[in-house]
């Protein structure tokens, strides 16, 4: 039997998983700067923690959860998402309590959807996402857009489509789903089962609808802006402000509505087409949730959040060339064992140069030299360290410089002062393997 993996899943390996950790390291780095702090809640929490925040009319909780009764019959889920575990960890903590807020969090890790799988959709991906928590002035939400900007900016994705809109507070918005609800109530017999369901769940969500008759209807709905408070008006304009005067461009988008319950105030989603025309749907989205800390037992206190799509992004810069250049930085040393006797001490050698600090592998098999000056040039290794039975008997190595072809023997005691020097003197040579002084590239040409 073959054994594959499982559906909507996918493997990573080898420069893909380069790619993931560069991506990842530095969304962590630029978050870092940031001022936000890492959290690692588990990936299994009670399933009530998402039933209770994400809403029970969204399609995470109604369709997609990976729900299961453990040995001792407690409801357990995979996390849909990053969000109501790190609300459930701050509370539980008691994190709002002894640190100054916003308290600044972010995280990146797998999170499962049972989705249709399809380009850009699995049902095991990771998120990095950031939550900030505990404060309400709107520039801790343009912190948090700002932050996910400048990190889809750092990785090269420039011309970002940054979608916002506003929910308003939570007069606003129960205003504008009866509003919703009156508009609706003329067509809803003839929309989808799911358009069926959110018309007495949540109305908002009929916004959100994917097909085409429901979108025209939903278009000439009534709009939120005209059951928004003053403060949510203001709040909103204050954002829009910041990110004219910061230049970050965004469209405001009063579709908008975000597939979870918790969100209120300003939301938004980040959208990129890659070169090649793919478009693998929002890279990124998040907003602001008023109630979501209180709901899951906290305090009345708000917070704000992102997440990015790890597998998307990496997508766009792949399509985009944009991860070309983060090859492989290769080996430093490949250690050759010419004699099956010499095995030990090449294993001995490569792991001593190790320590030093230099990447190093061995030959295992005891192959020709030339092939294994082959395989050295494939890792890409900067030199060889050759030893036969010589070597082994008088206590030497043999290095060979693998760019300019020079090789010499020396004693092995000299083994770190020998490498040192020799990589001292290459950081002073220029790629045709000459010193800067005698140099014959024509740089300037
Ligand atoms: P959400 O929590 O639904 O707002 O999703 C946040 C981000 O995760 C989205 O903007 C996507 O980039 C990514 N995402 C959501 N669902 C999937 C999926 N099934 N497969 C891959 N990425 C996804």
């Amino acid at each position: 039997m073959d054994y594959k993996n499982v559906k909507g899943t996918h493997d990573v390996f080898l420069k893909e998983a380069d790619d993931y950790s560069y991506v990842e390291q530095t969304m962590k780095m630029i978050a870092e700067l940031f001022s936000f702090k890492e959290v690692r809640p588990p990936v299994l929490e009670y399933s009530e923690v998402f039933v209770r925040s994400v809403g029970d009319s969204s399609d995470i909780v109604r369709k997609e959860m990976y729900t299961f009764l453990d040995k001792g019959n407690r409801s357990i889920t995979l996390r849909p998402e990053f969000t109501a575990g790190i609300v459930r960890l701050v509370n539980q903590n008691k994190l709002l309590f002894n640190n100054e807020l916003p308290l600044k969090t972010y995280y990146c890790g797998p999170v499962f959807r049972y989705e249709r799988p399809q380009l850009g959709r699995y049902r095991q991906f990771n998120q990095f996402g950031v939550e900030a928590l505990g404060h309400n002035s709107p520039y801790v939400d343009i912190d948090v857009i700002v932050l996910a900007y400048t990190i889809l900016n750092s990785l090269g994705l420039e011309n970002v489509t940054l979608k916002i809109n506003t929910l308003g507070d939570d007069a606003s918005r129960e205003a504008y789903k009866k509003a919703l609800k009156d508009y609706f109530a003329n067509f809803i017999d003839n929309m989808c089962e799911d358009c069926k369901n959110r018309f007495v769940t949540n109305p908002l969500r009929i916004l959100d609808c994917k097909v085409p008759e429901d979108q025209e209807i939903a278009k000439k709905a009534p709009k939120i802006f005209d059951y928004l408070s003053n403060e949510s008006k203001d709040r909103f304009e204050i954002i829009t402000t910041a990110l004219d005067e910061m230049g970050i461009p965004y469209e405001i988008d009063d579709q908008l509505v975000r597939g979870l319950d918790y969100y209120s105030e300003t939301v938004f989603e980040f959208h990129y087409t890659s070169n090649l025309g793919n478009n693998y749907g929002a890279i990124g989205a998040g907003g602001h949730y008023g109630n979501l800390i209180h709901e899951l037992g906290g305090e009345k206190l708000p917070g704000v959040g992102f997440s990015f799509g790890v597998e998307r992004i990496v997508s766009v810069l792949k399509d985009n060339n944009l991860l070309d250049n983060k090859e492989d930085s290769g080996l430093m040393f490949y250690v050759m064992p010419l004699d099956k006797k010499c095995n030990l001490l090449a294993e001995m050698i490569t792991n001593q140069i190790r320590i030093f600090g230099y990447s190093a592998d061995m030959c295992f098999d005891n192959i020709k030299v030339g092939s294994m000056f082959k395989r050295a040039d494939k890792r890409s290794a900067k030199y060889a360290i050759l030893l036969g039975e010589d070597e082994l008997n008088n206590n030497k190595f043999v290095l060979k410089n693998l760019s300019t072809k020079e090789q010499s023997t020396y004693d092995l005691e000299d083994l770190e002062e020998v490498l040192n020097n020799e990589l001292e003197n290459d950081e002073h040579e220029c790629c045709c393997g000459h010193d800067h002084e005698h140099c014959q590239c024509h740089h300037d040409e």
